[in-house]
């Protein structure tokens, strides 16, 4: 269990991460995740853009949305996709006009899914780096790019990895965010290859609170992201047991994020799942203090 700080917040920042739903069930989710985690206070939210290049519309009315109806400063994320450059220079134009400012910039996935064969489109940006460059020339935004510290599953290693983060830096890139990772040693090992290649962008840790073991590690099979084996030991036998779970995938979060701040770091961009619960027992095992208990202690004295 990590101690908590006394007097308000710690010198730690947060972003989040959230999906746009895709069913009137999700939807309410959503927003409802989203007012519960606005009082957190986050450095920025972001918002995923559609798998494999699918549409763009349910990513910008999350958009919308965020930016027209809570003050929180709102990321999205822009994939090249199965797109031409006029195409994608048109959905950046939708984006903008929406009064997004930041984007999270990125190849994408295949449409044919994770693990097929990546095919740029003719015409159209082929990664991530060349997308950050387009980016710069359309505007003066904030770009945040991917970080792969267990790499990126089709990159050869990681050296090629950090070759293509070192385009995006050099390209404009304003900072990279993580793909989720459970070892702090690997990603502590990682920084300091990230350094020696001379990238001096902020590199903001992933975090996944784990809300569901199991289907986690289908999905970190895909991405290429380790499990070890001892959170196996800390979640078993709690199946039956929400509760307890719940509390084993704070401490679980919590301690990770300890240990990267004795690290010397203090950004962390946590993937939500449109969930707010378990992200916010995260944050209050770590002593952040949200809005309400900052002003409380304001007013105390
Ligand atoms: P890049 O940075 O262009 O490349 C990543 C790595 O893959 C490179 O290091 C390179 O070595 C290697 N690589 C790239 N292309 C090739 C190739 N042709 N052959 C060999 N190696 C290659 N996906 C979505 O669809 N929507 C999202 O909103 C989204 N958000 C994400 C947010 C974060 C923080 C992260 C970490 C990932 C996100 N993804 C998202 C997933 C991402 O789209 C995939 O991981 C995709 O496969 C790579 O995109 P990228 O921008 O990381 O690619």
């Amino acid at each position: 269990m990590v101690s908590n700080l006394e007097n308000g917040r710690r010198d730690i920042r947060i972003s989040f991460e959230f999906f746009p739903p895709k069913s009137e069930e999700m939807e309410a989710q959503l927003w409802n995740t989203v007012a519960e985690l606005q009082k957190w206070d986050p450095e920025f939210v972001s918002v995923t853009y559609g798998a494999g290049g699918s549409t763009k519309v349910p990513t910008l009315a999350a958009v919308r949305r965020m930016i027209s109806q809570t003050p929180l400063a709102t990321a999205a994320h822009l994939t090249c996709v199965s797109a031409t450059r006029e195409e994608t220079h048109r959905v950046v134009d939708e984006f903008r006009a929406a009064g997004v400012g930041h984007f999270v910039a990125l190849r994408g996935d295949p449409p044919e899914g994770i693990g097929s064969a990546y095919r740029p489109q003719p015409g159209g940006y082929a990664n991530a780096a060349e997308l950050v460059l387009g980016l710069r020339a359309l505007g003066d935004f904030e770009i945040s790019v991917s970080a792969y510290p267990e790499k990126h599953p089709e990159s050869r290693d990681v050296n090629a990895d950090i070759d293509m983060l070192k385009r995006k830096a050099d390209n404009g890139a304003d900072r990279a965010l993580t793909q989720f990772f459970f070892d702090n040693d690997v990603f502590e090992t990682y920084l300091e290859r990230v350094r020696a290649a001379g990238i001096g962008i902020p590199v903001v840790p992933g975090i996944m609170p784990i809300q569901n073991l199991t289907q986690l590690k289908r999905f970190a099979g895909m991405c290429g992201a380790t499990i070890p084996v001892r959170l196996d030991a800390r979640f078993e036998g709690l199946d039956e047991d929400p509760i307890e779970r719940a509390k084993v995938a704070a401490d679980v979060a919590a301690e990770q994020i300890e240990d990267l701040v004795r690290r010397g770091l203090n950004e962390f961009h946590l993937y939500t799942m449109n969930r707010a619960p378990l992200v916010g027992s995260v944050l209050e095992l770590l002593g952040l203090g949200c809005d309400t208990e900052r002003k409380s202690a304001g007013a105390a004295a």
